[in-house]
């Protein structure tokens, strides 16, 4: 079987970064977990292939070789990825803690808490630099009420798993070792559901939609994450919720670039108005503001306005607004215009065409 790039499993760049790396793998994790899509066969397969290409990406050593040599240098190595879902628990058990709340050897009897959420939220530029309260509205699991989470009908005990003995974990031998995962059969959990609750046949935990008001505060900036604490998925047996992180994705203004809490303004003069000097009026957050050009400003001159910025997130004041100078040169003069340009061209003694024909053109007559 050839095997897919493990890049492209993870739908990551080459240069992704280990947190990027990471972070595609707990989506897909998400996606294809086993406990999640039972009897899925396929997802399995993507499970373990996601799995795969995280071992080997999330690793400096082995994806510098899958870099240079592709999965062919890694079989050289001896690798071959992971077997099945429980190795991918033993191996991974700690991350998976991290990602969903819960080990991947994970025990129905003990109370969980519930998986964190994530929600990305776009944000106008000035609501990001203002502060705003958003209502937002998403999914999330909750543990089934007649079950409380555990998958079995109320009123029926769960026999033990025969695979285990119900112990949750089975040995294998490794080489001169004895290694013990987590049991295929009952994923850990030492027992097998005879009787399925009826409301969710099972499985333990159902969809809900959600709604929740937000308070963004003044000075975000994008990719920065709010952490709601409680508002993830609901924990199973009396376990406590996850959280809910909301990203957040800031749109571009047309008229200023941020940079941390400054702005920066790029503002059109003209050049006889560099030249000579003048007082301009501009564009801020909060309004107008007069600013002095001085006489001979250069190209990105810049003037600032203290205080005129973004606000600091944590904490207080304000950044301040860099307005910078874009000196244009008019691409159309009148004949009067081009006379007295040609007067102060011939006072500083410099060399320039009269009489606006094309430069081209004159070299094709002479
Ligand atoms: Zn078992
Ligand atoms: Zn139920």
């Amino acid at each position: 079987m050839s095997k897919r790039d493990y890049y492209e499993v993870l739908g990551v760049s080459r240069s992704a970064s280990a947190a990027e790396i990471k972070a595609a793998y707990r989506k897909s994790a998400l996606k294809y977990h086993p406990d999640r899509n039972p009897d899925n066969s396929e997802a399995e397969e993507k499970f373990k292939e996601a799995s795969e290409a995280y071992e080997v990406l999330a690793d400096e050593q082995k994806r510098q070789i899958y870099d240079q040599f592709g999965h062919q240098g890694l079989s050289g190595q001896g690798y071959s990825g992971p077997r099945d879902a429980s190795e991918i628990f033993s191996q991974f058990g700690s991350l998976f803690e991290d990602f969903f709340g819960f080990g991947g050897n994970r025990n129905r009897n003990r109370p969980r808490r519930g998986a964190d959420l994530r929600y990305d939220m776009e944000l106008d530029f000035r609501d990001a630099v203002f502060g705003t309260e958003k209502e937002i509205q998403f999914e999330k699991e909750v543990s089934c009420q007649p079950c409380k989470g555990s998958g079995a009908e109320p009123g029926s005990t769960p026999s033990y798993c025969s695979t285990c003995g119900g112990h949750g974990q089975v040995s294998r031998n490794q080489g001169f070792f004895s290694v013990a995962t987590t049991c295929p059969a009952c994923h850990g959990e030492g027992k097998i559901i005879t009787n399925p609750c009826r409301k969710c046949r099972g499985r333990g935990r159902s969809a809900k939609k959600s709604s929740l008001s937000v308070k963004v505060p003044a000075g975000v900036d994008n990719g920065l994450k709010l952490r709601i604490g409680g508002e993830g998925e609901e924990g199973d047996l009396g376990g406590p919720p996850g959280d809910l992180y909301i990203v957040l994705h800031v749109r571009e203004s047309d008229t200023f670039r941020r940079e941390g809490v400054d702005l920066i303004l790029q503002q059109p003069v003209s050049f006889v108005q560099a030249a000579l000097g003048c007082k301009l009026d501009i564009k801020t957050l909060d309004g107008k503001e007069t600013i002095v050009v001085p006489a001979g400003a250069q190209y990105g001159h810049r003037i600032t306005i203290p205080g005129a910025g973004v606000p600091h997130v944590r904490g207080v004041g304000r950044g301040d607004l860099h307005v910078r100078l874009d000196i244009r040169i008019p691409e159309k003069l009148s004949k009067e215009q081009r006379e007295i340009l040609e007067q102060y061209a011939s006072l500083s003694h410099e060399e320039v065409q009269k009489g606006g024909q094309g430069f081209f053109q004159r070299i094709f007559d002479s």
